[in-house]
């Protein structure tokens, strides 16, 4: 079961999925003191926190709760079963109250399980995060003899404690539609891959396609043994945040 919750609280954290990830916890740890209660509570909590989010990622709407459930059923994201499924445990879940509460270990655990089963539901609803590598592939062309690098070659170093460091080594998580790239050692972002659209400022970015790479300290890409690395020159404005309509 430990191992079954460190999975899932990888995955929603790659994903920004904090909120979901904290009632997750508190479901686990609820369960290890045989709360069961308190853990049911928390997986529902939990779960209403994820749809409202792959709803806001993949709809843009703000709705949540059942209407956020229903429109991801209306937009075609939820098949018809997988909508009634997710439908049907969110009311059995709801249900536990102080009343019909949950009584034994086994019915714990088997709402436990049946909760992260559906929790996967809802993550495979999410795209996978945009990475840097990704952004290469389509918009830069390799030269004869070489290939793109991947974020494993690509380098570049942290603002706060200077280290040097491959992407491939930074945690990376999702800000609304962007990829966030944070130093090995926490201090702070270091790449940002965000959209186009989200603004054009100057000095904000460096553009390929329809990305755009804000990097906070200069970034290196290799592309062939024995020529120097490309060079992607620290963006002045790479972290700054929008100032209009951001949330
Ligand atoms: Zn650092």
């Amino acid at each position: 079961m430990d191992k079954i919750f460190e999975i899932l609280h990888a995955r929603l954290k790659t994903q920004g999925l904090h909120e979901s990830d904290l009632h997750f916890s508190h479901a686990h740890s609820a369960f290890d003191r045989s709360e069961w209660e308190s853990a049911n509570a928390q997986i529902r909590t939990a779960l209403e926190s994820l749809f409202d989010n792959v709803a806001k990622l993949t709809l843009d709407t703000n709705k949540t709760g059942g209407a956020a459930r229903k429109q991801l059923q209306d937009d075609g994201l939820l098949r018809p079963r997988e909508a009634k499924l997710v439908m049907e445990f969110m009311s059995v879940a709801g249900g536990a109250g102080s009343h019909a509460g949950v009584s034994n270990a086994d019915e714990s655990y088997g709402r436990m399980l049946a909760g992260i089963g559906i929790a996967y539901m809802g993550l495979a609803l999410i795209p996978e995060l945009i990475r840097v590598e990704d952004v290469l592939i389509g918009n830069l062309t390799a030269p004869e003899g070489a290939s793109l690098p991947t974020d494993i070659e690509m380098f570049t170093s942290c603002p706060t404690c200077h280290l040097k460091q491959s992407l491939s080594v930074a945690s990376i998580t999702r800000d609304n539609k962007d990829t966030i790239y944070i130093c090995k050692n926490g201090c702070q972002t270091i790449v940002v891959v965000s959209s186009p659209e989200e603004s054009a400022w100057s000095g904000r970015g460096y553009r390929l396609g329809n990305y755009v790479l804000r990097n906070a300290q200069d970034l290196f890409l290799p592309i062939k043994e024995g020529v120097p690395p490309v060079l992607i020159p620290a963006s002045k404005a790479a972290l700054m945040k929008s100032t209009v309509g951001s949330s």
